[in-house]
């Protein structure tokens, strides 16, 4: 046992797992950093295609006036779209290059698919559609229903244009309105534009020798070919899979979900493995009538900012949702700081909070390290599958299945000990010497991330001349993350730009979504043809984002992690080569708290109106 003077007894060597961790990211750096992985444009097309749209789709264009546009149907533009009716805006819509409503769970069908937030606290609206949802992590289909659900309660379908792709956006200063085009040659006015393109909508493929000559059956997890597999999403029994050898690239959150799917069916199943996930207990379960009491007014928002308090180890008194997430963080702050503060009688300097927070990291790893061990028959798979880095250097996972798939006869992993699969031949996978061949191999090789938003988006943004990667090519520049100077009239729903960190995404696009819903709102009750924020506004707002020592910390924290998507590969130089991007150092509750007492200030503080001739009030 060693001693440590902050929390007492240890029953492991913090600074022999310090060593082990830098170890294994100098393992996994790799010089090329993002540039390891391609899109799926030009001769990977295939990959992006849409298995669940009709490929022969046709309409004629459109070409009309309505007083919202928002880009992307997925939960941020239903959910934009929900919140706008709420506030008295009904002309409303909506363009998705999906076949329908849903984003994540329009494109996420592979077999397993749940959400890995309690569904009570993640699905959205559940108050106000009086729905309940049937399990306690939601499976794909039922996200997607939920989705249409809210597109038809909202009359969200009336207008809505899908499989078609915005092409550019335009403010038109003259007539105080955007302009829009599309690939269907659609010329669309609105009086404002709402952008909820989502966060990791394009799959990434590794960019590796071979890929174009690689013969096998080869799919990305987010577009899942029941065709070649058997099942469909509600039924996903991969019969067609009983005699094949099927690889999974990957082991993150989708790999973590896929494989125990595979695994029941494949004759053969070989996971090929760079950086092991970490994963914790599900409890899964159908939930009963009294999973959640609904019947009190605003459940749903309590729910999540208790979930939220939990998160932000503010430790509050009851823990309703009781799972993995806020069962670790009693482990990881197992005391408010106010607390450590009683019982050190002072106030503890920076260096303590960071080694309290390191220490109490150390014991919530070793404690999903000690699950590996006991679950996983072969010690070396063991090994091989335990994680060494801290707990949010990745996104944790929870599942029942996962683990044990790899007792299977017919599973193997393959470990890359951190350097990945290297390449392909015609018939094989590639790692270092070692070939493997496959009948079909998965790309669980996830999406996108931490580029800039109107990479994301697809299409740019001009106003007044000026682009917006162009104006915010040096800096991101925002008021609140929703909105920036130079661009009337333009809102920003659910990206990763200067909002809060929040892991469920879902409660951070409502509170966006209620904020700008408010904004256009009240512009139009105000007679305003535009409005948009005063530079000076934004100024001290990116100031108070860029310049917080939470911030930075939160910066040096992943920065330092092994390499992912959530820090630029191992390579980000700044908060906004971050996944999480810059974000709001004193966390969601207080950013929530921030754009609450903005809209009930009722002034619209740091925003310039204008009531210059409107096009169709
Ligand atoms: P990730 O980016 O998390 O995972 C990609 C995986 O591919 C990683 O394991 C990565 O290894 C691996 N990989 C990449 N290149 C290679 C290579 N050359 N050789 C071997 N392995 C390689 O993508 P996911 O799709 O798993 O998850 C993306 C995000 O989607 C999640 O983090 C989560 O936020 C979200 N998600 C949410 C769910 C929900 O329920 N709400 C469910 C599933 C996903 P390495 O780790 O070493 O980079």
């Amino acid at each position: 046992m060693l001693q440590d003077a902050l929390v007492g007894q240890l029953d492991f060597d913090p600074v022999a797992l310090e060593q082990k961790y830098a170890e294994e990211r100098g393992k996994r750096i790799r010089p090329e950093g993002q540039g390891q992985y391609v899109g799926t444009g030009g001769k990977f097309a295939a990959f992006g295609a849409d298995p669940w749209a009709d490929p022969d789709f046709t309409r004629e264009p459109v070409r009309d006036h309505t007083t919202v546009i928002v880009a992307g149907g997925g939960f941020g533009g239903l959910v934009m779209g929900a919140r706008l009716r709420e506030a008295g805006v009904d002309d409303i819509r909506i363009i998705e290059i999906g076949a329908d409503f849903g984003g994540t769970w329009y494109w996420n069908r592979y077999p397993g698919a749940m959400c890995d937030l309690e569904a009570h606290i993640y699905l959205p609206l559940l108050e106000e559609l009086d729905y309940a949802p049937r399990h306690r992590y939601s499976y794909a289909p039922e996200l997607l229903q939920h989705s249409q659900r809210i597109g038809k309660a909202y009359g969200l379908y009336d207008k809505a244009l899908f499989q078609t792709t915005i092409t550019g956006a335009e403010w038109q200063e003259d007539q105080q309105r955007w302009f829009l085009t599309t690939d269907r040659g659609d010329e669309l006015t609105a009086d404002h534009l709402v952008l909820a393109c989502g966060r990791q909508s394009l799959p990434k493929l590794p960019n590796l020798p071979g890929i174009d000559v690689f013969r096998p059956h080869t799919f990305h997890s987010s577009r899942w070919d029941y065709g070649y597999t058997g099942g469909d999403p509600s039924q996903p029994d991969l019969t067609k899979l009983k005699d094949k050898r099927v690889g999974v690239i990957g082991t993150g959150a989708t790999a973590v979900q896929i494989v125990p799917e595979v695994a029941k069916w494949a004759k053969e199943l070989v996971v090929f493995q760079r950086t092991p996930s970490t994963v914790g207990v599900r409890g899964q379960c159908e939930t009963p009538a009294d999973w959640v009491d609904m019947s009190q007014p605003g459940w749903q928002r309590a729910r999540r900012e208790n979930f939220q308090s939990y998160l932000l180890g503010l430790r509050p008194d009851e823990d309703p949702v009781g799972d993995g997430w806020t069962k670790n963080l009693d482990i990881l702050i197992p005391e408010t700081a106010a607390q450590l503060a009683e019982r050190l009688g002072r106030t503890p300097t920076t260096e303590e909070l960071l080694h309290f927070a390191e220490i109490n990291d150390y014991k919530v790893m070793n404690g999903f390290r000690k699950r590996i061990a006991e679950l996983i028959e072969d010690p070396d798979t063991a090994a091989a599958l335990t994680p060494w880095y801290r707990w949010w250097c990745k996104r944790p996972c929870f599942h029942d299945d996962y683990l044990p798939a790899f007792n299977r006869e017919n599973v193997t992993l393959v470990d890359t000990d951190g350097q990945g699969v290297t390449g392909f031949t015609e018939t094989a996978v590639v790692v270092g010497e070692d070939e493997y061949e496959v009948d079909c191999l998965i790309f669980a090789t996830g999406f996108e991330a931490a580029i800039p938003y109107t990479r994301l988006a697809g299409f740019d943004v001009a106003a007044r001349g000026t682009a917006l990667s162009e104006h915010w090519k040096r800096q991101v520049r925002t008021l609140h993350g929703v909105s920036t100077d130079g661009f009337p009239n333009l809102f920003f729903v659910g990206g990763n730009v200067q909002t809060a960190m929040a892991v469920n995404a879902v409660h951070l696009i409502d509170e966006l979504a209620l904020h700008v819903a408010y904004i256009i709102a009240e512009s139009r009750e105000r007679g305003l043809s535009s409005v948009e924020p005063a530079s000076a506004g934004v100024d001290e707002y990116v100031d108070l984002i860029v310049n917080s020592e939470k911030n930075k910390a939160s910066f040096q924290f992943y920065a330092d992690c092994t390499p992912g998507y959530y820090n630029g590969e191992g390579n980000a130089k700044t908060g906004e080569d971050l996944f999480s991007g810059a974000r709001y150092g004193d966390g969601a509750l207080a950013y929530y708290e921030l754009l609450r007492s903005w809209r009930a200030e009722g002034s619209m503080a740091g925003m310039d109106g204008s009531s210059g001739h409107g096009s169709a009030r």
